[in-house]
């Protein structure tokens, strides 16, 4: 679904931050990138909507690369939730969540229904919350807002750079749980950045782990605890469990 082809990023202040990967995440896959700070994970999620240019190699989504979509479709296709909660303040929240169903013309009804059936998902009763502004939610509902609208217009693909660690650990693992159920009910494609490796091995189907921007190992959480692939990989599964 998402393939990396001897893909390299070279920022102009001549950081390489990503060399040569290559990388094939699965359709319906929840894959969780883990690594160091400065390992080059985020790099790697945003050349996947093109939020960074790649340098050298390919990006394909579907077979096609993706210098071939058109970056409004790509970016809108593509569900994005970010670590600083980035809702619009002066918007409600049926509003944020509509943000790109409204950028695709669907109609007021069907952009109604959708936000409804996306609250309730979540637990957040439609007719409390619907019009209320970020403010008046916690911070722990605001990032549940914000992963419902990267899920609004139904993508395949959602991206999400450490969307949790803000928060405390309560709500961290309500939201955890809650984008399990998501990806298991509606088989989305997820690409996880984290640093936490406990919830990488919770979370992700597989994992892969990262230093100075090349892979040390990818695997399942079992492959990591049981067969990991040399002393940085034990030591930082060890390290963080
Ligand atoms: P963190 O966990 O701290 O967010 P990361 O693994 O996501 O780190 P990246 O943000 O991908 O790492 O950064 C990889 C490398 O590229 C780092 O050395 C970083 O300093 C560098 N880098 C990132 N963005 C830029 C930029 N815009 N210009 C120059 N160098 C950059």
């Amino acid at each position: 679904m998402i393939r990396f082809e001897h893909v390299s990023k070279q920022f102009p202040n001549g950081t390489l931050a990503v060399k040569s990967l290559d990388l094939e995440i699965e359709k319906g896959e929840f894959f969780v990138l883990i690594g160091p700070s400065g390992s080059g994970k985020t790099t790697t999620l945003k050349m996947i909507n093109r939020l960074i240019e790649l340098s050298k190699g390919w990006v394909r989504i579907n077979g096609k690369k993706i210098s071939d979509y058109d970056i409004h479709e790509l970016r809108w296709d593509i569900g994005y939730v970010l670590q600083q909660i980035a809702l619009f303040p002066h918007m409600t929240i049926a509003e944020n969540i509509a943000v790109v169903p409204e950028l695709k013309n669907w109609d007021k009804k069907r952009i109604r229904t959708r936000v409804d059936e996306l609250l309730e998902m979540v637990g957040l009763d439609p007719k409390e919350y619907r019009n209320r502004k970020p403010h008046e939610l916690s911070g722990g509902q605001q990032q549940r807002v914000g992963v419902l609208r990267a899920l609004a217009a139904d993508p395949e693909i959602i991206l999400m750079d450490e969307p949790f660690s803000a928060l405390d650990p309560f709500s961290r693992e309500k939201l955890q749980d809650d984008v399990l159920e998501i990806q298991q009910r509606l088989k989305k494609t997820i690409v996880f950045v984290t640093h936490d490796m406990r919830e990488a091995l919770k979370l992700g189907d597989r994992i892969c782990l990262m230093k100075d921007g090349e892979i040390v190992q990818v695997g399942t959480p079992h492959a990591f605890l049981t067969n990991p692939a040399n002393d940085f990989v034990r030591e930082f599964v060890g390290n963080k469990q």
